[in-house]
């Protein structure tokens, strides 16, 4: 009999470990809470992304990346564009100065050179043995601060880590985050040794190509070629069904969906769905309620992942010049309520604005709920104010303005966070269910994917046995 696997979320993750189920021969049924499909990935129907906005081309270990793949076999190679404009500025001390060169987020490497950005300390010193102990995870923050010094971390590494995670270099993990680097650390004598065996390893993969891209009309398209290709081969994806509870059902699953109350009593759970694998491919509090009953240890593990909220302001203006760069970002002690923002029309070109421009600023970190819970009028007011500090020009009212809200959008992966993921899959290895997404194994889209593929494999090594 065909295996029936239940895909509990319809994200990335989700949506790529249903294809590659299905294409194994699994039936699937992909359940996602909300009307719509794509989880972190939005675009307006003006194909402008309002979440996640381009994809690593590469994978670090060479090769395309998770998401190239996924764009190459549901034929969207003809969609995919890449930035034009230049790098990106760093605003300190009162000047947009240009992105230091040779770092790994924001870790500078021996040829880095920090002028204006930030004073180093120079306590990077062979000690006798590699910076980091076999096994040793510690907060990225801690490492370069100790090495480095504070205006580093500061500076650079924080506005760096901040523009992905929204979080502070000292509550996350260098495994996590870094996993290139961390590897080095745990050979090399010296941070800036370390980051130079990074980046060559880096460069030697790398071809001139370039490093990322999107897909005209917007990464939902992505998403929306995913379900056509799932429909197609006969998946089911229902969407607007939460799911409340998983269960055991014999060697399978009771799934429950719908909006009863979690506690009621299973005579009052109402409709179910039953399956014989499933896949968790949702944020960790969800997952980590839904593992409670049937595997408490785990489900702890996996509920201790912290998350970032941010808001991101859209805006359109018109007769306001923007230097050639893709963006900038803002550490957060130089007074600033934003904390980057992309030059879309300048980015991209299929983005570009006759006589306008198209630029969208973020906003809120790790911990900081009350920037955020501003009014979106207010928000849009800080973010032009801000522009037009950094811009040195008073800026025009915008022509058209939206601010997205991502709340609990971002994992903080702490110190640890790798050996928790691998603690709570072995103790979920007895069970047909593997886990899948940005919760886990990494926030870009291509980690996302990598994941859901291998979550995908080990049901499909599970359905074998
Ligand atoms: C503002 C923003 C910008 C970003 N920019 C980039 C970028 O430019 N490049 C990049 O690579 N990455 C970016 N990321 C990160 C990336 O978009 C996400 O990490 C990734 O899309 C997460 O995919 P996922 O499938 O793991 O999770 P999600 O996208 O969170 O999907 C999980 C899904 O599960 C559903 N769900 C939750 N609970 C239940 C339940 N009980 N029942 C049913 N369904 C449920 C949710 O509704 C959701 O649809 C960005 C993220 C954000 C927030």
């Amino acid at each position: 009999m065909t295996a029936h696997t239940v895909v509990v979320g319809g994200g990335i993750a989700g949506l790529a470990a249903a294809l590659r189920l299905s294409a194994a021969g699994h039936r699937v049924t992909v359940v996602e809470q909300y009307d719509r499909l794509g989880g972190k990935i939005s675009t307006r129907p003006d194909g402008v992304d309002t979440g996640a906005e381009q994809f690593l081309m590469r994978d670090p270990a060479g090769g395309p990346s998770g998401a190239m793949r996924l764009v190459e076999s549901l034929g969207l190679a003809e969609r995919l564009v890449h930035p034009v404009a230049g790098g990106a500025g760093l605003w300190v001390r009162g000047a947009l100065r240009p992105m230091p060169t040779g770092h790994v987020m924001g870790v500078p490497g021996p040829q880095t050179t920090l002028d204006g950005v930030a004073a180093t300390a120079d306590r990077d010193t062979d000690r006798g043995a590699p910076v980091l102990a076999p096994g040793e995870d510690r907060a990225v923050g801690a490492v370069v601060r100790e090495r480095l010094g504070d205006e580093v971390v500061d500076h650079l590494v924080d506005p760096l880590l901040g523009g992905v995670y929204a979080g502070s270099a000292d509550g996350l993990s260098l495994a996590a985050t870094m996993p290139a680097l961390h590897r080095a650390l745990g050979e090399q004598h010296t941070l800036r040794e370390a980051v130079a065996r990074t980046t060559a390893a880096s460069r030697a993969h790398g071809s001139g190509a370039p490093v990322f891209g999107t897909l005209r009309g917007g990464l939902s398209t992505l998403i929306d070629a995913a379900a056509a290709e799932l429909r197609a081969r006969g998946a089911e994806i229902r969407t607007g069904l939460p799911v409340r509870r998983l269960e055991r059902d014999g060697a399978g699953w009771a799934v429950y969906v719908g909006a009863a109350a979690p506690d009621a009593p299973t005579s009052a759970r109402g409709p179910r769905l039953t399956c014989d694998d499933v896949v968790l491919a949702v944020p960790a509090r969800p997952a980590s309620r839904l593992l409670q009953p049937v595997a408490p240890d785990a489900a702890e593990l996996v509920g201790t992942l912290d998350y970032a909220s941010i808001g991101l302001v859209t805006l359109e203006l018109t007769g306001v010049e923007l230097p050639t760069l893709s963006g900038f970002l803002v550490p957060a002690d130089q007074g600033l309520t934003i904390k980057a923002a992309t030059f879309f029309s300048t980015k991209w070109a299929h983005h570009a604005r006759p006589g306008g421009v198209l630029l969208r600023a973020s906003v809120g970190r790790h911990g900081e709920q009350a920037a955020l819970q501003r009014p979106d009028a207010e928000l849009v007011q800080a973010a032009l104010a801000d522009l037009g500090t950094v811009l040195g020009t008073t800026l025009p009212a915008p022509t058209a303005a939206s601010v997205t809200r991502w709340g609990g959008g971002l994992p903080q992966y702490a110190p640890g966070h790798v050996d928790r993921v691998a603690a709570a899959r072995d103790l979920l290895s007895g069970l047909p269910l593997a886990l899948a997404g940005a919760a886990f194994d990494g926030v870009g889209i291509p980690a996302c994917v990598n994941s859901a593929e291998q979550a995908a494999v080990r049901i499909l090594e599970g359905s074998e046995q």
